[in-house]
């Protein structure tokens, strides 16, 4: 499989634990992990391995993931800081997939432009949130995104308007098309006072420490907010705070968290997550969603 790496350019590592790149710091080794530097290098590389029937995984900071104990067998494709380019036109601010959110707002500060503070915190990639339409504290990327440029299934690069990406709460077209790969998106941002911006995201950031549990490994909130419910409340209310299975635990800071206590599994996450889906079902009849994608694990 490694000529296939050589004759499309791409850097790759072999045996590489998935734990290493995912924020929940769980996750056995990915066969190869491949870090394509560009469109091209991407497409080429999807084309072989098609060919040759292996199976892939495109990630980007690994903040939403949750990988499986056995690793995955395959080639995991991260687009990280080699796929990370962002410029700025006027009020358009062009980022590639790999480019952190954190970067993104932080570029828009320095050039005065507001629209983007809100994702300051989100700890992902954009092409993971433009995939997942990341959001928080009342701002979703669906507000900003005035395009989208992908691979299609026949790997031929397209564009999208922000309205045919289709967001909704946590999702977009490219969740029902997991074979498209976002590659870029210009984000419409409004020209603003940068100090204002700036104490804005300060504020933002200062409300995270405040509520979230930051200091150990998670994947951010675990389920979705059911219509007309919060989902850390029920878990909280059925009085599972705290609970624990192996190395996984309902953050004591904030019940809306799994966290990773110190040698989690992505079974003792799973078994956690079952256990509060059922508890909540049983008290409330609400049926909570999983937020957190699986990579590697047989559903
Ligand atoms: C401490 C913490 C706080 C968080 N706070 C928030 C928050 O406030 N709001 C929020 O919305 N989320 C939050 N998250 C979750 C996470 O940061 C977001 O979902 C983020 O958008 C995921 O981006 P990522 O690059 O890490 O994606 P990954 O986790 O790498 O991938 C997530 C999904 O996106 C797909 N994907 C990634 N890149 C591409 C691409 N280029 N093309 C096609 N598919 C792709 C992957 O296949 C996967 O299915 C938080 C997470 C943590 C750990």
């Amino acid at each position: 499989m490694k000529d296939i790496f050589t004759a499309c350019g791409v850097p790759f590592k072999e045996n590489e634990p998935l734990a290493n790149h995912t924020s929940f710091r769980i996750g056995g080794p990915a066969r190869y992990l491949a870090e394509p530097e560009n469109a091209v290098q991407l497409a080429s590389l999807i084309g072989a391995l098609r060919e040759k029937g292996i199976r892939y995984f495109v990630k980007g900071n690994g903040s939403n993931l949750l990988a499986a104990d056995a690793g995955y067998d395959g080639v995991v494709i991260e687009l990280g800081v080699r796929f990370a380019e962002i410029t700025v036109e006027g009020n358009v601010l062009t980022a590639q997939a790999g480019a952190l959110l954190s970067k993104i707002a932080h570029t828009a500060m320095e050039q005065g432009l507001t629209g983007l503070e809100f994702a300051h915190g989100i700890p992902g990639s954009l092409g993971g949130g433009v995939f997942m339409n990341a959001g928080a504290y009342g701002g979703e990327l669906k507000d900003v995104v005035r395009t989208v440029t992908y691979l299609d299934s026949d790997l031929q690069i397209r564009t999208l308007t922000g309205k045919e990406a289709a967001f909704v709460y946590r999702g977009s077209i490219f969740k029902s098309h997991r074979d498209w790969i976002i590659l870029s998106a210009e984000l419409e941002l409004q020209p603003g006072d940068r100090e204002a911006i700036r104490e804005q995201m300060r504020d933002l950031a200062a409300r995270r420490r405040d509520k979230q549990p930051l200091e150990y490994p998670s994947a951010g909130s675990t389920f979705k907010r059911p219509e007309g419910y919060f989902a850390a409340k029920l878990i909280e209310d059925c009085g599972l705070k705290g609970l624990q299975v192996g190395g996984a635990q309902v953050s004591e800071k904030h019940s809306g968290f799994v966290v990773n206590k110190g040698g989690a599994t992505c079974a003792d996450v799973l078994a956690l997550c079952g256990r509060i889906c059922d508890a909540v079902m049983n008290t409330y009849g609400v049926a909570l969603e999983r937020e957190v994608e699986l990579l590697g694990v047989e559903a």
